[in-house]
């Protein structure tokens, strides 16, 4: 069982950024208001993610880290999805290629309990201080399956998909107070206001201060869009800064990342890229997530129609003088 179990892993933990993806929305869909996000060695050495969310009652703590197990499927509707995870496969497949320890409390007594896991056995189980919420650690990730270690980056390359990802995170949830720390150094920090201009600032830099135009907000079938889009001098020679969320989750719907860019391109230099984020709202029967388990290939039934309307949106928007050239 401990064989099959590292080689399902494979499927959603193939490197050390997808613990923390798998880590970070666990934390989210548990109401977390704030998240703190740790990695050492390139996250090979230690993942760890603490949240203030709902925690775990001690009971269904062994449940949650051995088996398939989802607190979060309510009947077997797959088309009214609104939690980020939904498979309960996360953590027993962290704790099938690492060793994992669980610290959650469930309430505010101040004790929860702890569990250790080697090789998805449970090595430790005590009662351990904690207030409300959940702290999950990851140690030496791939050390029991070789082929996976040696395919991991090194450190810096880990650390730049863990950035990049922790970056998307926190702009899909900007309630929520999200901080990254990278071998004992503070590298990100969102303050959690709720307002994505200040998210997107406060991940890309003060200079993006008052150079953020506003996209809609529109209607369009069903769904409300809105965002925000770089002023055109504004630029970055990447695309990795253009997001596109839908319903509180990061994705990546292809035509219409597509219709986005052939709208920008001719307004701004070539080869440039705008910092740009598109909210996008709508009933989750309008939203395909199950097509891959890292869960990015989400689908919109109506895309088409979607990226017409922000496509003939963006032409306006970055079309128009900048603010301080209309003064
Ligand atoms: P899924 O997220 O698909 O349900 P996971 O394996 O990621 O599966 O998590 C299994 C279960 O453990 C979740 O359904 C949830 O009940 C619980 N859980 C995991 N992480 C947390 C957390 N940070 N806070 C509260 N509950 C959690
Ligand atoms: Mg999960």
């Amino acid at each position: 069982p401990a064989l099959a179990a590292r080689i399902a892993a494979g499927e959603v933990i193939a490197r050390p950024v997808s613990v923390v993806k798998e880590l970070i929305e666990n934390a989210l869909d548990a109401g977390a208001r704030q998240v703190q996000v740790e990695v050492r060695g390139g996250g090979l050495a230690l993942i760890r993610v603490s949240d203030d969310g709902v925690g775990i009652p001690p009971q269904e703590l062994p449940l949650a880290c051995q088996r398939h197990a989802t607190s979060k499927l309510l009947g077997d509707d797959l088309a009214q999805i609104r939690t980020l995870g939904f498979r309960g496969e996360a953590l027993p497949s962290i704790a099938a290629v690492a060793e994992l320890t669980m610290v959650s409390a469930a309430d505010d007594s101040g004790i929860g309990r702890r569990l250790t896991l080697h090789d998805s056995t449970i090595v430790v189980d005590e009662p351990a201080p904690r207030p409300r919420g959940t702290t999950v650690t990851v140690r030496r990730l791939f050390q029991n399956v070789p082929a996976r270690l040696a395919a991991a980056g090194r450190p810096q390359a880990e650390v730049a998909l863990i950035s990049q990802t922790v970056r998307r995170l926190a702009l899909a949830a900007p309630h929520a107070r999200m901080t990254l720390k990278v071998d004992e150094r503070q590298v990100l920090q969102t303050s959690g206001s709720g307002d994505r201009a200040t998210a997107l600032i406060e991940l890309y830099g003060p200079p993006l201060a008052g150079r953020l135009r506003p996209l809609g907000p529109i209607e369009v079938a069903g769904a409300s869009i809105s965002g925000l889009i770089s002023d055109p001098e504004v630029t970055r020679p990447a695309r990795d800064q253009v997001h596109i969320i839908v319903n509180g989750r990061w994705a990546q719907p292809r035509g219409l990342l597509a219709t986005l860019e052939a709208a920008y391109r001719p307004l701004l230099p070539r080869g440039r890229h705008p910092l740009l984020i598109l909210v996008i709202e709508t009933e989750p029967d309008q939203v395909d997530v199950n097509i891959h388990p890292s869960k990015l290939e989400v689908r919109l039934l109506e895309e088409q129609a979607i990226a017409r309307a922000v496509g003939e949106l963006i032409r306006t928007v970055l079309g128009r003088e900048p603010r301080s050239l209309r003064l």
